[in-house]
């Protein structure tokens, strides 16, 4: 299954989530940590070797 990554505007924080196309269509994930849609963006994957992550 593929993996979206997210980044969270409120928590100043990226996150994955496995799910499937079909889940992803229906909307945005919420944030694991505050569990908002609203600030939740979406990061495009296909340069996460090129993104910084800090842990
Ligand atoms: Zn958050």
């Amino acid at each position: 299954m593929p993996t979206y990554d997210y980044h969270c505007k409120k928590c100043k924080k990226d996150f994955s989530v496995i799910r499937s196309l079909k889940e992803h269509e229906k909307g945005k994930s919420a944030c694991p940590k505050c569990k908002s849609r609203r600030q939740v963006a979406q990061l495009v994957s296909n340069f996460t070797t090129i993104t910084s992550r800090k842990s």
